[in-house]
């Protein structure tokens, strides 16, 4: 048996879906560590980690974050997490590290340990057809004009990681992709744009959703058809005015609208229609089971869920990936998308109605659906991470083995 040391970024989107996988390698047996933000260690003790804070609490990422001020969060987490992390890991002596795409330090550490490693997709996977938010563009340059200051911290910060570390490997700027010989992607081929041109290094292992623990609180039992799920997440997600659109939006036309806030307090939204049941945190898993309808940012895990249940999507992309995401589904037929200056009570109404009438939404989705539970999930994502280990971390030969990699 094996020690896999996970580490990742403290953001529910990029922890969640390595929760199944920590969970079934822990039941086959393996050992597995997962350096992390106090926020998650009780999920992730739960999953069947060991867990290991990172110093200093929350490494402080930019919330939300913007590419450019993303890149420079993570290259000066990057070099007050590793000291920490790299006498963990010397202690731990992992057979393989596992990190999150948007996780500099794992792909450091790993390099100075000598030990293989594979990165954890919770987006798209990238190339030039499919570019990553933090590649280097126009508007990445234009950000770091606007803001000397950022400019010079990641410029310093790069060069100190440079000098203390081997970051062979590392992307000069495009710190939110960094691959590894083995990358898991928690999307089916299916929603990659452009999976074709992408090598065999890249496993498309479709959403890792897995038992999460119970909710109680939650009334489960007093929903009524047809259900209509409404959220921006856990990020970009302090927005009450897109809140109350929603409700607004959507309350005509349900059963019960099931509004998740966020960061904004329920009772700051109200009054709200009485078949809204608003909640700050909800079991997204449990309520996509019942729903009709998904009125969604375009969160990845969140949209890859929703495919997972089928249920059609209305996508009001807020920031990161989410255009790319909501292009994607609109490209699919699986659902519809607004800006969020469009998003009148009126417009959101009109396009939910659409969704919930024209069935071809929902064939749609049912497509993507098959697609997103043929992938394999998180079985499949530990099937392949076993696979690494037995083949001491190399790349893969050019030919895909797993026919599922057509
Ligand atoms: N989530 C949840 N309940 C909520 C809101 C979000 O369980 O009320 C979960 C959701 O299932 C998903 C994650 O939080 O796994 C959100 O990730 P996503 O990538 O969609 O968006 P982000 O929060 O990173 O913007």
């Amino acid at each position: 048996m094996s020690t896999v040391a996970f580490l990742n970024i403290g953001m529910h989107g990029h922890i969640n879906p390595t929760l199944p996988v920590v969970a079934e390698l822990a039941r086959r047996g393996h050992t597995v560590t997962y350096h992390t933000s106090p926020a998650f260690a009780a999920e992730i003790e739960a999953a069947g980690a060991t867990v290991c804070r990172y110093p200093g609490g929350d490494p402080s990422l930019p919330d939300p974050p913007t590419p450019f001020t993303l890149l420079d969060g993570l290259a000066n987490a990057a070099l007050g997490l590793l000291p920490t992390v790299l006498a963990d890991l010397r202690r731990i002596r992992p057979d393989l590290v596992v990190h999150g795409s948007m996780c500099p330090w794992g792909a450091v550490a790993a390099r100075e340990l000598g030990v293989p490693a594979a990165s954890a997709f919770t987006t798209f996977a990238f190339n030039r057809h499919t570019p990553s938010p933090t590649r280097v563009s126009w508007q990445l340059l234009a950000a770091a004009a606007a803001r000397p200051r950022t400019a010079r911290s990641y410029v310093r910060a790069r060069r100190e990681l440079h000098r203390r570390y081997d970051t062979r490997g590392l992307p000069l700027l495009d710190l939110g992709n960094v691959r590894q010989p083995l990358n898991l992607v928690f999307t089916s081929r299916a929603f990659q744009p452009g999976a074709a041109g992408f090598g065999p290094s890249y496993r498309f292992v479709g959403p890792s959703v897995g038992a999460r623990p119970a909710d109680p609180s939650f009334p489960a039992g007093s929903l009524r058809d047809p259900v209509l799920y409404a959220s921006l997440g856990t990020v970009f997600n302090d927005h009450p005015r897109l809140l109350r659109t929603f409700a607004a939006a959507l309350a005509p036309l349900g059963g019960t609208v099931v509004l998740s806030t966020g960061q904004t307090d329920p009772a700051a939204l109200r009054p709200l229609p009485a078949n809204v049941l608003a909640r700050p945190f909800v079991p997204q898993p449990e309520v996509l089971a019942r729903a009709a309808l998904f009125v969604t940012h375009g969160g990845m895990n969140s949209v890859n869920e929703s495919m997972y249940a089928g249920v059609p999507m209305l996508v009001v992309p807020q920031g990161a990936d989410q255009p790319l995401v909501a292009r994607r589904v609109v490209e699919l037929g699986a659902g519809l998308s607004i800006s969020t200056e469009d998003a009148t009570p009126q417009a959101v109404n009109a396009l939910a109605r659409r969704l919930l009438d024209e069935p071809r939404f929902r064939d749609a989705a049912a497509i993507l659906r098959a697609a997103q539970r043929e992938a394999g999930g998180y079985l499949r994502a530990a099937d392949e991470l076993e696979r690494h280990l037995r083949g001491g971390g190399r790349a893969r030969p050019a030919a895909p083995a797993d026919p599922r990699e057509r």
